[in-house]
């Protein structure tokens, strides 16, 4: 059942058997998955169908540095406060995390999960279903067997593979497309619009949940009581919650060791170089492929455990992706469409249409130059425009980046590495307060020497490869590269991948949740989503998030 929560009267006493805070990736899926088995389930949407003003102020934080630290994106920006969370604007590119993610690296400080890989493993077949991301087959032999196993024939070797494969999503946002299923079920109530304010520890000893405070607006409040409550408001909202709700213990809910909150980790990625490949088309590929089931796939490069270890590096991916496009002076019509499609989306979906019209000002020159050549080059790329705009915007299935044509030869290297578990790196709460009176987030993003290394070291080897197998070149300096890589972690954008803040570990010294995801030594509180995660690897976090939480409901169905 969907209700809207401003309907609920001031002071009600809502019961269930779970209580869910947050309606996004995590929440909906513990959701359907206690739905399934009949569990009476309260879940607090925390915004509405379409985010309003109000609802992404709550969001707002501080990103200035409180120590010599690099920034970070204003916190309303790379995340969506409504149903269906953050997914309502998600890319949909689904990879797991690898194995070796899943292990103590004695490199990598702080690594290593509670949890195996094979453990995980049936979660993240069932995950790929809810992600509609096709079978659970991430190498190119299994998802492509028609297919050259390789990315560039004869480039794979011991140290890097092309072998491996992502997989995309619709994208599904999960808030449209789960809704209906939510609404049938009829042991679950979506309360749209409810925000949790407080989690209400009982006074005798603070080792269990009594009941949640939640509001529509200021000072409608009204509280929910459950036998469990899950936690799933993001990888910021998280600690946040638990930080505020500090009337029992001063140090907020799961903090004796002061974990929550630290270890914040997200992704590096960019472009620092440009591959040349001097090979034919026809020995490497390039361009999305699909599979049986027509998801979108993709290669890239992968630097393997072994290499990993041997150069004490974190985990790392890349791949080639078409030059850059925001220079009008490539002259061509494609690109130049999807540049100006790209630019107003974004400006769209900056804080307020203000931000936005400012944002498109100050490239207004490029923007006209843009027009001249796609109005120039429109006549004879109008076939070409229409089809890419139809896979793009019209599918169900959307084609997920425009890449353009692999003739050139000359690629843009874009990479993703791992972003090492470091307690400095932290969100706590600030000194401002937001529109119920919660303190907002201060956040102090951190980078250590290894996330750097792990960037340069994988750029050198990839530069190596390809010159030992006279399959191309890497265009870049390593050390321009250094003073570039430095700048952008400055100027830090976390492309909403927010992980470790209620890191997973056995004791509750070393971190918040234990392996099932409960909150140490509080009886009946889970936490879902990729704050639990202590390493992210190199992956985009939601397929293993999903999978967590499909995991998480297995066990509470268990445990009832
Ligand atoms: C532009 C963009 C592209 C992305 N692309 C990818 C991608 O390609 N692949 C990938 O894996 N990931 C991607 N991500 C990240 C992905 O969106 C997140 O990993 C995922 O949405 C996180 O799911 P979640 O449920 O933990 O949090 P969210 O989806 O953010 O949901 C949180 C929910 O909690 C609710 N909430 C918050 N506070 C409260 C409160 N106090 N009370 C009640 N409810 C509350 C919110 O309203 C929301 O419904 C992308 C992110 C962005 C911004």
């Amino acid at each position: 059942m969907m209700e809207d929560a401003r309907s609920i009267p001031l002071g009600t006493e809502i019961k269930g058997d779970v209580c869910i805070i947050g309606g996004g990736a995590a929440g909906i899926t513990v959701a359907m998955e206690l739905a399934n088995r009949g569990r009476k389930v309260i879940l607090l949407s925390g915004g509405s169908r379409r985010e309003r003003a109000e609802d992404r102020d709550l969001y707002r934080g501080s990103t200035l540095p409180i120590s010599a630290q690099p920034a970070h994106e204003p916190l309303d920006e790379n995340r969506r406060r409504v149903w269906g969370g953050t997914t309502s604007v998600w890319g949909g590119r689904c990879v797991p995390l690898d194995e070796i993610d899943f292990s103590a690296r004695s490199h990598v400080p702080f690594s290593g999960w509670p949890l195996t890989f094979d453990e995980l493993r049936p979660y993240l077949v069932r995950a790929n279903r809810v992600c509609e991301a096709g079978a659970f087959a991430y190498s190119a032999a299994e998802a492509l067997p028609d297919r050259p196993p390789e990315m560039i024939a004869g480039f794979d070797g011991l140290d890097l593979v092309t072998n491996r494969i992502e997989r995309w999503s619709p994208p599904t946002r999960f808030g449209r497309r789960y809704e209906a299923m939510l609404k049938a079920a009829p042991t679950v109530r979506v309360l749209m619009g409810a925000h949790a304010l407080h989690i209400q520890l009982d006074q005798d000893g603070g080792r269990r949940v009594a009941h949640i405070r939640a509001a529509t607006r200021p000072g409608h409040t009204f509280e929910v009581k459950a036998s469990t409550y899950v936690l799933a408001c993001g990888g910021l909202e998280n600690p946040r919650l638990l930080l505020a709700s500090n009337d029992v213990d001063g140090n907020g809910i799961g903090n004796q060791h002061g974990n929550v909150g630290r270890y914040y980790m997200s992704h590096l990625v960019g472009v620092l170089g440009e591959v040349t490949l001097e090979v034919p088309t026809s020995a490497f590929t390039f361009d999305f492929e699909r599979d049986a089931a027509s998801v979108y796939c993709r290669r890239r490069f992968w630097v393997t455990p072994e290499a990993q270890a041997r150069l004490g590096i974190g985990n790392a991916i890349a791949f080639l992706l078409r030059p850059s496009i925001g220079d009008p002076g490539h002259r061509n019509a494609v690109y130049s469409a999807t540049h100006l499609a790209k630019t107003y989306v974004d400006a769209f979906r900056r804080r307020s249409l203000r931000a936005g019209i400012d944002w498109l000002r100050q490239q207004e020159e490029p923007l006209r130059e843009h027009w001249r050549v796609l109005a120039r080059g429109a006549p004879a790329a109008a076939p070409r425009l229409a089809r890419l705009a139809r896979r793009r915007w019209l599918s169900q299935r959307r084609l997920p980046i425009v890449l353009g044509s692999a003739d050139t030869r000359r690629f843009a290297l874009f990479f993703q590495t791992e972003h090492a578990p470091n307690p400095d790196s932290r969100v706590a709460l600030g000194s401002t307060r937001d529109a119920f009176g919660m303190p907002r987030l201060q956040v102090n993003i951190a980078f250590g020497d290894l996330d750097i290394e792990t960037v340069v070291r994988f750029h050198t080897l990839l530069a190596d490869r390809l010159v030992q197998t006279d399959i191309g070149r890497l265009h870049w300096d390593p050390l321009e590269a250094r003073h570039r890589l430095r700048d952008q972690l400055d100027n830090f954008n976390s492309h909403g991948h927010h992980l470790g803040t209620t890191r997973m570990a056995t004791r509750p010294e070393d971190g918040v949740v234990d392996r099932n995801g409960r909150v140490h030594n509080v009886a009946n509180l889970y936490v879902a989503g990729a704050s639990v995660f202590p390493t992210g690897g190199h992956a985009n976090p939601t397929l293993t998030l999903v999978a967590l939480a499909i995991r998480l409901a297995d066990h509470l169905a268990g445990e009832m």
